[in-house]
């Protein structure tokens, strides 16, 4: 390392000077390294951790190492005109979001800037993106589901509000999604849903606001971006900044929905700075406290205790594996930080079974208590069919005269595997999810060929919206599937089969 005498000499300079005039110098420091969107900074005695510095041309920096005789911050914004010796002044703010009711149904970045060209934001409202998470006295079970529309997920996988689920699976395989399909069922429910879009392509990113806007879901929705093109230390802050949004809306007592796609995008930006702030690295150089990251992030999820408003906020996190390796570094310390998680295979998804939901490995820890008893009625009989499918399947490849109880398991696995097979951007209702459900668990199927299944659902739902209305709507208001109801959705799906059949001339 070479000395400068000047620039040391300018040091103790200053230092001299400084003595006598400590309030003023103690607010500008100056510039002694810069480069790949990191800087020190000497002379900022007085700065706080995560406080935002002003830089030459109005480009802000966040201070992230405090070290003894100087300060590491991360430049957030074009750094190339910045130069040795620049004067940089503390703003005395910590790096913070606007927030509140003027954001819903906008695009911005995360700190704040509009990039969907409607205008500035007109908040006064302002958050720190860190904040500590509610302690268990502010805290109470959840109770509430939160329906994704999802037959796969919400009949074996449900979520509650106040849950943090994971989204976990290689690239391809549809984790985004089933967070979109999450997000664009909230409508009309009164729950505000956030994405934030971390590290992904622009147009991946307009793609996903397009589909927002097509189905009526930007109305409660907002969007926080951090593409790749964007510095590294935007796409770190991007989820704390969305949970900020989040939960302001959360203490005015609101429910929502946060969806974080993906955390692996923000892991590596992490190591990115961490390891141009020079931080040791640890495992796969991830710096030491990439758990406290995430972990930090996802406590900040609660379903709060009524005395504290009633809020919650259920996060959805979205984790990229290589080669479905869920035991690799980030995926563990993701799934054991969260409430369970649903794991998406690539086997699947070719071979058609969309959602790509691996039913055996997907678990929900809390949700099951949140769940209606309408679905619990049903899909208690699902998930134990599934189950005695997958077993048999596997030997099944092998052997050829297999019993007639076997081979019955096997028949009606596979039609409830086609069952629970769902297009994108078609959320359905609880009582819809039910009465499908309902026909599959109580072998209403068993007899048809399975590639008909889901043109029998299809215009089963069809006949029940149009000729029994009624029973649809009595599901939905007792949320339980009452004895003579019951009577009553058996004599209708015999009804609508008997047409059914005739037409396809499958009797
Ligand atoms: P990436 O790793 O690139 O983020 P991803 O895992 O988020 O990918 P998606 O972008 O959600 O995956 O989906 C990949 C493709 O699969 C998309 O073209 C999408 O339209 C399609 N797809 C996802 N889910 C379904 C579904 N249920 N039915 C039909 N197609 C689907
Ligand atoms: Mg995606």
């Amino acid at each position: 390392m070479k000395l400068r005498p000047e620039e040391i000499s300018s040091i103790i300079r200053q230092q001299i000077e400084k003595y006598e005039v400590q309030v003023e110098v103690s607010d500008v420091g100056t510039v002694i390294y810069i480069g790949d969107g990191v800087a020190r900074v000497y002379g900022l005695e007085d700065c706080m951790y995560a406080e935002l510095l002003e830089f030459p041309g109005g480009v802000l920096g966040m201070a992230l190492n405090l070290e003894e005789d100087n300060i590491g911050c991360v430049i957030l914004g074009p750094y190339t005109h910045i130069k040795e010796g620049d004067v940089v002044k503390r703003t005395g703010r910590i790096a913070s979001v606007p927030a509140g009711n003027p954001l819903i149904g906008r695009v911005i970045n995360p700190v704040g800037v509009p990039l969907d060209g409607k205008g500035p934001i007109n908040s006064d409202k302002f958050r720190p993106i860190e904040k500590i998470a509610p302690g268990v006295i502010f805290r109470q079970p959840v109770d509430t589901p939160l329906q994704t529309g999802i037959k796969a997920v919400d009949g074996m996988i449900p979520i509650g509000r106040g849950q943090r689920e994971l989204i976990l699976g290689d690239r391809q395989t549809g984790k985004t999604a089933i967070a979109v399909d999450a997000i664009i069922n909230q409508k009309g429910q009164d729950c505000i849903c956030i994405y934030v879009a971390v590290g992904q392509k622009s147009s991946t990113v307009a793609n996903v606001i397009q589909k927002f806007q097509e189905h009526g879901a930007m109305d409660h929705t907002i969007v926080v971006s951090a593409t790749a093109s964007d510095p590294s230390p935007l796409l770190y802050i991007a989820p704390f900044a969305g949970a900020a949004i989040a939960e302001e809306f959360m203490d005015e007592g609101k429910d929502v929905l946060i969806v974080y796609d993906d955390l692996s995008k923000q892991a590596a930006a992490y190591r990115e700075l961490s390891l141009l702030l020079r931080r040791p690295p640890g495992r796969e150089a991830y710096p030491g406290d990439v758990f406290n990251l995430h972990s930090r992030l996802l406590e900040r999820s609660a379903k709060l205790h009524p005395d504290y408003g009633g809020g919650s906020l259920t996060a959805l996190p979205v984790i990229e594996t290589q080669q479905g390796d869920v035991s690799a570094y980030i995926p563990t310390n993701v799934i054991s930080i969260t409430d369970g998680q649903i794991i998406l295979e690539p086997d699947l998804f070719y071979a058609g079974v969309r959602p790509a939901v691996n039913v055996g490995l997907s678990v929900s820890r809390v949700g099951g208590k949140a769940q209606r008893k309408a679905m619990r009625q049903v899909a208690g009989r699902l998930r134990l069919d599934l189950a005695q499918y997958r077993e048999l399947a596997a030997f099944a490849q092998f052997g050829s005269d297999l019993d007639k109880a076997t081979l019955a398991r096997l028949n009606r696995g596979e039609r409830l595997v086609e069952l629970l097979k769902q297009d994108q951007f078609v959320p359905m209702p609880l009582e819809e999810q039910v009465v499908s459900i309902y026909s599959g668990v109580n072998g209403y199927l068993d007899d048809l060929p399975p590639d008909k299944v889901r043109d029998f659902e299809t215009d089963f739902l069809k006949f029940m919206r149009a000729q029994q209305a009624g029973l649809l709507e009595t599901i939905k208001r007792d949320m339980e599937i009452k004895p003579d109801t019951e009577g009553k959705l058996k004599n209708a799906i015999e009804e609508f089969k008997k047409g059914f059949k005739m037409q396809y001339g499958l009797a």
